[in-house]
Order: C-alpha cells, then structure tokens, then sequence
C-alpha cells in the first residue's frame, strides 16, 4: 500500500490525538528512515530521544531477537534471569544504590510522585494526604491524569479534570521563586535539566546547584527528570552532571532501549526506593526480561560508542553552525549537546510550516511550543550529516 492509502486508512480508524507530519515510515537504520516510496529522510527528532542510539541498532536488534526467542515475559510474581543483572548495570552506571523498572516514562515519573510522597509521610513525617510536589512552570512529565495536574498548558490539562491535588507550580529557572514555595509539607521539587517539550529552555548555570542546595537545606527530595534530556543527549550521561549535582530521585526512560522497547525506570538510594515493599507499587511488564536484556544492551551501546562524548562534540559542531545562519526568521539558536532549539521570530508564523518544508528537503524534525524547531538526531550522526541537514535548515528559513 502506499503513503496515501495508509494515512486514509489511519485517518479513518485512529484517534486523532496526534498532528503527525505526513510522512509514513517504514524503516530506518541509523540517523536514516525510509517512507512507503523509499524516499529517505534524516531523522532530527529521534522520537523525542528515544532513539539515540540510532535506528535499528545491530547489536540491541540482535539481543531483542534472542531474548524474544528465549522468554519476555513472567511478571513479577516469579524472577526472571535479566532483571537483576539490568538492575545492577543501570545503577553502577548512573551511580545509584537502587533502580525500579516500568516500561513508558510516565510511569517512571509516577513512580517517583510515589516515593517521594512515601517518603514525606515516612521519613520528613509530614501529616497524612498533606504532601506538596512543586514542579516548574512549562514543564512536561508525560500524560496521565496526576502528570498533567502539575501541567501549566491549558492544552493538556482542559477537560480532563478533576485533576490531582498536591502540586505547586514555580517559574523554571527560578531559585528563590522555589524556596519562595516551600512549606513543611513540601516533600519534593520536580524538575528536568532543560525543558524538551517546552521548548528546549535552558535554565541559568547554576539553577541546578542551587535548587539540589536548598531541597537539601529544607529536607525535602531533588527529583531530575532525565527522560528525555539523559542518557546522552546533552551530551553528558545525565544533563544535570552539566552543574556536578547528584539528584536524591532520577528518572529514565526513552533511549533506555535504544527504542526498541517501552522501558523506563527511577534511580535513587535506598533511604527513597528501599521504602517500597511487596504490594505497594507494579506494573506487570515492569522489568520484564525482553525489556531488561534490551535495555543492558542500549546502556553497553551508549558506553562502547562514547555516544554522551560524541553527543556534546557533534551538538557543538551543529550549534555552531547553525548560530551561523543569516535569516530574518529566527530569533535564538540554543542548545546543549545534540539537544537543540531554533526559536522562530513571531513574523514567522509558527514552526510547523517549516518543518514540513523540511520534510519535503528530506529532514524530519518537529516544532515545540509552537515556534521552536527542536533538532535532536540520534547521536551517531556524523559532521557530513550535520552538514547536509544545516544546509536544508538554511534553505528553508533564509530563504
Ligand atoms: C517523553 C517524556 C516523558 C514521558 O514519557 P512517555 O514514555 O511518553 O510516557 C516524561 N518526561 C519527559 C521529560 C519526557 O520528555
């Protein structure tokens, strides 16, 4: 069938809860994807990070295959041979006592909402259903009712009420508006090291450090979530390594497989994780074996291919390049690593029309918060990649 036939076929059966471009993928390898009529396009999205260890990877393909032939899955009621071992690698390599596997990113961050309220009533000894979260204003933290509760897109949240109680909001970047906020109730502040889906807002150096001092000073919980900024994409195994601070909670997911697979998971020691017991929290595919193994082969891929290194050298590469372009219609270049943003003037009437002239050019990328063009190929693209994908950038907004 061709493009045309499948999106009709989409359109008509399909919840309409995505704008997607009009392109129909059907394979990719590396930074490459293939439509329906084998036109090629550089994938800049990497399906918001998750894939940044590039499509189709040999080695995490070749895992997936042999674990899916062996066992994938057996709940939790019974252990199974790859979970450990998945819970020892993510934790020695991000530096954390105990790791607690579920499969989407908001289920990760759900998990953390959790501990943290656990660890308010049980530790900090704030009094029953009183726990505040303060999170940031522009922040994203996945879909589910609790999530958007601490949303400040009315998109996100209008409609779905009524919504989760507990949650305060602060400016992003913003110390003293978080110590402005805290109470005795507050166990925990919520925070992504720079925000993705709001638009690739990078806080001011030291934001990090100062909001870990004064969680610390307050005795409430540090909570980073990594989901779309980790492992890798700005160019450090975490982006909050940026500032030298060590978060009590972390969350990961997205390029945890490698995307292939649905795996996410919370990092913290065990004064924080070690307070869930039996029955308290799950999930039924929640570190399963086919997630398990194909997560340890991502995790190997992004060590042995120094994707975090290659991730901060390429993004500088391609900043730099793209501070460079003469047009009228873009008002900031920004970025960290392969994480970056092309902040449109308002003249420019919105990103989107250019992501589709972009698509045309054969480069898939996809605008954020309305006028940023977020650019975040997988990060084993190479210098004449970049090249290639500036020149089709300039192409359409010097025009
Ligand atoms: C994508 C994302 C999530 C949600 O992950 P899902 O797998 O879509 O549920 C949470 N936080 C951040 C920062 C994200 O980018």
């Amino acid at each position: 069938m061709n493009s045309q036939e499948l999106m009709a076929i989409e359109d008509q059966y399909g919840a309409r809860n995505y704008r997607p471009l009009d392109v129909v993928v059907d394979r990719g390898e590396g930074v490459w994807l293939y439509d329906t009529e084998g036109r090629r396009y550089l994938d800049c999205l990497s399906a918001y990070s998750a894939v940044n260890q590039g499509h189709c990877h040999p080695r995490i393909v070749k895992v997936m295959r042999e674990q899916a032939g062996r066992l994938t899955l057996t709940s939790r009621a019974f252990r199974n041979s790859q979970l450990g071992l998945f819970e020892q690698d993510l934790c020695e390599l991000g530096g954390y006592e105990m790791a607690l596997p579920m499969n989407t990113g908001s289920e990760a961050v759900e998990t953390a909402l959790k501990a943290a309220r656990r660890w308010g009533y049980q530790v900090k000894g704030v009094p029953a259903d009183q726990a505040e979260i303060i999170a940031c204003v522009g922040n994203f933290h996945g879909r589910t009712i609790s999530i958007i509760s601490m949303s400040s897109e009315v998109k996100y949240t209008q409609g779905f009420g009524p919504l989760t109680p507990g949650f305060r909001l602060v400016p992003f970047g913003d110390a003293e508006a978080l110590e402005a906020c805290i109470t005795d109730n507050t166990v925990a502040f919520l925070v992504e090291p720079i925000q993705g889906e709001g638009g690739v807002i990078i806080p001011p150096d030291g934001y990090l450090r100062a909001a870990a001092a004064l969680c610390e000073r307050y005795h409430i919980l540090f909570m980073v979530d990594e989901i779309q900024t980790g492992l890798g994409r700005a160019g450090h195994l975490f982006a909050h390594q940026a500032e030298g601070v060590r978060p009590d909670v972390v969350m990961v997911g997205k390029a945890l497989s490698g995307g292939l697979y649905p795996v996410s998971a919370v990092l913290a020691d065990r004064p924080v994780l070690g307070l869930f017991g039996p029955g308290d929290h799950g999930s039924t595919f929640g570190g399963n074996p086919l997630a398990a193994a194909v997560a340890r082969e991502a995790l190997r891929v992004l060590v042995d291919e120094r994707l975090s290194d290659r991730s901060m050298e390429m993004g500088s590469y391609f900043l730099g390049r793209l501070a460079r372009l003469e047009s009228s219609l873009v008002r900031e270049v920004r970025g960290r690593g392969l994480m970056i943003g092309v902040e449109l003037q308002d003249h420019a009437g919105g990103g989107r029309r250019y992501c589709e002239a972009l698509a045309g050019r054969g480069l898939l990328c996809k605008e954020t918060r309305g006028n940023v063009i977020r650019l975040t190929p997988p990060l084993v693209i190479t210098r004449n990649e970049i090249d290639w994908a500036v020149e089709q950038v300039a192409a359409v907004l010097e025009a």
